[in-house]
């Protein structure tokens, strides 16, 4: 089979490209291993698809900042909302979050999939692409697991990294652009919850604070986010948590000491901690310290705090030693969780690593390796903090993909 233009993969950026490739009347080919497309779309955000952000700056994917820099140079965040309202989708924002005004991403796909079912479009589904090599007539030979070929001038892959392998993304994009040539950066799971080592995380399950977290690696702070902590059998989620695992996941990779210090009083600064204490002892002199930190904490997470700072809950605390007032000072503000791993690609929104962005053109999408190839979207080495950053990224590196191969088939 030949055709204009083939996208491998639909997911978000080969559907955004799909979409904008049909309205030139150039037949385009998306091929989607699974049965349907937009799988991954259809659970972003707890099914309501957090698909941009009102900030939406470059600065916040590190390690990659140039480079998305120049990719929303040349499709800014505004043009990917104008693309999404020319389909038809009304947006709503929640603290800067940008959703389908539905807050059902079952919307965003139903305008992507709307956008491609046009006559020019060959949507091929349950099929997945094998193998992918330069066809000795020019352009691209893909073969596909039902047997057929397909043969196009330029081919745009948009196979997604290895997070949520249930939702089609295996690595199986990145080993075929190994196999081509192509280099692959470590992959590691990021935006999961992290594995934890301390006795009180079994009493602690389900238990929430809100907490600011500091990621110790080999004893120095790399990173911190503050928000909402949730307590696992395994270790601990939430978005802060979410946000570090990415950083938390390379280190431990590459062998290093990894801690996650845990303030529980955020709303204090830690050296006001000690002083906030005192005062509080004063006030209930005859309290013991389990009822000392009564209304401030869950119990459980009082238990946690008391047990990790070597003191008995029915202590009367205003009998505490000044070492043991320092340690409950400590444990309130820098309760310490070694991190032994992540909850894996099953768990993790997106991938850390990928195609390395020195091998792509970021003004085009087009590999600097092979003329005629392009890609789009968690294939490379580029991820974005929760808030619809992936999302965007995704469909921006698609929309801009989309620009170059129509330039380079109707120059
Ligand atoms: C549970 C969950 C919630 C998320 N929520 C959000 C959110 O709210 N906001 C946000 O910004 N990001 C979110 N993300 C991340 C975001 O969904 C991804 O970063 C984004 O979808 C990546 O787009 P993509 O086009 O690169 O890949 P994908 O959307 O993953 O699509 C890749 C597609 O390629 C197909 N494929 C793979 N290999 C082949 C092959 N060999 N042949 C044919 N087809 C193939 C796959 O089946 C898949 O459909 C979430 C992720 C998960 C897992």
């Amino acid at each position: 089979m030949h055709t204009d233009c083939l996208i491998l993969g639909g997911g978000a950026s080969g559907l955004a490209a799909c979409a904008s490739l049909a309205q030139t009347g150039m037949h385009v080919t998306l091929v989607e291993r699974l049965d349907r497309v937009g799988r991954k779309i259809m659970a972003s955000g707890n099914g309501r698809c957090n698909l941009s952000n009102a900030d939406m700056n470059p600065s916040y994917y590190a390690g990659a900042v140039p480079f998305v820099a120049r990719v929303y140079e040349q499709t800014p965040p505004g043009e990917v909302l104008a693309f999404f309202s020319s389909l038809g989708l009304m947006t709503a924002q929640e603290e800067g979050r940008i959703y389908p005004r539905t807050m059902m991403a079952a919307s965003v796909l139903d305008v992507l999939r709307a956008a491609c079912d046009r006559a020019n479009v060959t949507l091929l589904t349950g099929q997945e692409a094998v193998s992918l090599s330069p066809s000795r007539r020019g352009g691209w030979a893909a073969q596909l697991s039902g047997g057929e070929g397909v043969f196009s001038p330029a081919v745009l892959c948009a196979m997604g990294g290895s997070a949520a392998p249930h939702l089609g993304t295996d690595g199986a994009g990145t080993r075929l652009l190994e196999t081509l040539g192509h280099s692959v950066t470590p992959l590691h799971p990021a935006l999961v919850q992290l594995r934890c080592d301390h006795g009180a995380l079994r009493s602690l399950k389900g238990v929430r604070a809100q907490a600011k977290l500091t990621l110790e690696i080999d004893g120095c702070a790399a990173a911190q986010e503050t928000g909402e902590l949730l307590f696992a059998d395994y270790g601990v989620s939430g978005v802060c948590v979410f946000q570090l695992s990415g950083l938390a996941a390379q280190a431990l990779a590459r062998k290093r000491r990894v801690r996650l210090l845990v303030h529980l009083l955020p709303e204090l600064d830690e050296n006001a901690v000690p002083a906030w204490l005192d005062a509080r002892i004063s006030a209930q002199p005859t309290a013991g310290t389990q009822a000392l930190l009564n209304g401030v904490f869950p119990r459980l997470l009082t238990l946690a705090i008391l047990k990790q700072s070597g003191i008995a809950p029915d202590a009367q605390a205003s009998r505490l030693s000044g070492a043991s007032r320092a340690a409950l000072a400590q444990a309130i503000c820098a309760f310490p969780l070694p991190v032994t791993g992540t909850q894996g690609f099953k768990n993790a929104q997106v991938t850390r690593g990928g195609v390395p962005l020195d091998e792509v053109d970021p003004a085009t999408m087009a590999s600097r390796l092979f003329d005629g190839l392009y890609l789009a979207g968690e294939v490379l080495d580029v991820d974005g903090p929760c808030g619809g950053y992936n999302l965007h990224f995704a469909f921006a590196s698609g929309l801009t993909a989309a620009k170059a191969m129509r330039a380079q088939l109707c120059p």
